[in-house]
């Protein structure tokens, strides 16, 4: 059996000259999943047999030649994604029963290329948290150590990849949900340009800043998923028509570095904000690697850097609230039993189907965009982004990416920040500017501290994701953190 940590690279080699088989891939998955997935979490559902199914069509498309990128290689989808007649509970009660009616875009690119869908991952309810704690169903163990977080919305995605359980995994980030657990589990996790993959099938949180991307096992594997899933969809409006590179040629070839002079900027307020020595020199000897590449370093001011995370919530809190109306127990979900009136029935089964921190969001949402306070809040928090974007506008005349953090540091204990929602919240402070800005960005691991992992966040020019997907290859040609693994 091949070993559970290859890349797609390696697992396609494996699988093109018939060393082993893509049911055998898929066998081995399911029986690693089966073993460590009662201690950690990370799979809310599995799709055996389509598995099985899937992996012996990829079998015979091998056999006739095929070699395309993702045939027959394992992966999961968050359960925010729509996968036909299936249950998506996006990781809350009120799904609990519920069955997609139609596949996201993202799940039929991926299907098509063949890959082998596993299963289904843990989130937090409604892509809400840092920690996967806000799941309704329980709790995700980080493989690193089983007390501590995995990081949040997409923990199950970050911590399945981590371990071993799949190989790639899709992922959501509204405000750092693919860069925060990605950090906090040692994998790379990208959110592209916002409008480069299509959000049809993704359940909404908030729709100007939800972005679909990939949590994988390096920036090459990440390129491969996500050439499949980007692209024009007419089913999402905000969907780009810009053209797809091919990313992972580009990357092969080392194509950003195909002409001299690449800057990377360090943005001040990032770095003065890091409170851990451990993660700062982390960060500065991934910036001197960069160096060595070739790369020139310039100081950078993104003055309103630290306005974000309460510009974000008041956006993100206040577009839940609309999104979130749907779910009313007459067309979605959970329909309450107790309910004599028709305001009953919505008032009950909202009630009894959402977890605290939804509610907490929602009545939020509701403030902010109520009559008498949307200028204060909700029109206030525009203004912010767009300050913050001109911001990102501006340095980007100047450098060509943005190295900082990508969490405040390592993975924390269960429960720690469970009662400080502030606290919570502001474990997004690095990862919020980039998503209301819509830039692509991604995390990729840059040293341990403790023996946990940490990530170093690249942030570029909107569609430069090839050029960041790149910096971060050679990044990691040239040194072996994402490499490292769990002892499991
Ligand atoms: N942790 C942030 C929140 O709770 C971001 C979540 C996300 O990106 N989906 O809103």
């Amino acid at each position: 059996m091949p070993d559970p940590y290859l890349d797609i690279r390696e697992l396609r080699a494996l699988l093109d000259h018939g060393e082993c088989s893509a049911t055998e891939l898929c066998e081995q998955h399911l029986t690693r999943i089966e073993r460590l997935n009662p201690t950690l979490g990370c799979y809310l559902r599995l799709h055996e047999q389509a598995a099985r199914d899937a992996a012996r069509e990829a079998d015979a498309r091998i056999n006739q030649g095929d070699t395309s990128p993702l045939l027959g290689i394992p992966i999961a989808h968050k359960d925010l994604f729509c996968t036909k007649g299936d249950i998506a509970t996006c990781g809350s009660k009120i799904l609990e029963h519920w069955r997609a009616p139609y596949d996201a875009t993202i799940v039929e690119r991926l299907a098509r290329a063949g890959a082998v869908v596993l299963g289904k991952c843990n989130m937090d309810e409604f892509a809400m948290g840092s920690s996967n704690e806000n799941s309704a169903y329980h709790p995700v163990a980080n493989p690193w150590d089983a007390s501590r977080v995995p990081g949040g919305s997409s923990g199950g995605s970050a911590a399945s990849v981590a371990a071993g359980l799949a190989v790639a995994a899709t992922a959501t980030d509204t405000g750092g949900s693919i860069r925060q657990p990605a950090s906090l589990c040692g994998v790379t996790g990208i959110r592209p340009t916002y409008g480069r993959v299509s959000r049809f099938g993704m359940i909404a949180f908030a729709s100007s800043l939800d972005q679909a991307g990939v949590i994988a096992r390096s920036a090459f594997d990440a390129a491969l998923m996500l050439r499949t899933m980007a692209g024009f969809d007419p089913r999402d409006s905000t969907s780009s028509e810009r053209g797809v590179e091919d990313l992972d040629a580009f990357i092969a070839s080392n194509g950003a570095f195909s002409e001299p002079g690449l800057r990377i900027g360090l943005p001040r307020e990032y770095m003065d904000a890091l409170k851990s020595a451990g993660y700062a020199s982390a960060l500065d000897s991934a910036r001197r690697e960069l160096e060595s590449l070739g790369m020139s370093v310039v100081d950078v001011s993104l003055p309103s850097t630290f306005a974000a995370i309460p510009a974000y919530y008041v956006l993100a809190c206040s577009e839940a609230s609309s999104n979130l109306s749907r779910f009313d127990g007459v067309r979605y979900g959970h329909r309450s039993t107790d309910a004599e009136s028709l305001e009953d029935l919505y008032r009950n089964s909202r009630m009894e189907g959402f977890g605290a921190e939804v509610k907490r969001r929602i009545l939020t949402g509701t403030y902010c965009l109520s009559y008498g306070y949307y200028d204060a809040y909700y029109k206030k928090a525009m203004r912010v982004r767009r300050v913050i974007r001109d911001e990102f506008a501006k340095a980007f005349e100047s450098v060509d990416v943005l190295l900082t953090p990508s969490s405040p540091g390592i993975a924390f204990k269960r429960g720690e920040l469970s009662n400080d929602h502030i606290a919570m919240y502001q474990q997004d402070c690095f990862t919020t500017p980039a998503a209301l800005a819509g830039q692509p960005c991604l995390s990729m691991p840059c040293g341990f501290h403790a023996g946990l992992p940490l990530g170093a966040q690249l942030i570029g020019a909107h569609f430069s994701d090839a050029r960041l997907l790149s910096i971060a290859h050679a990044f990691q040609q040239a040194t072996d953190f994402h490499t490292q693994r769990p002892a499991l």
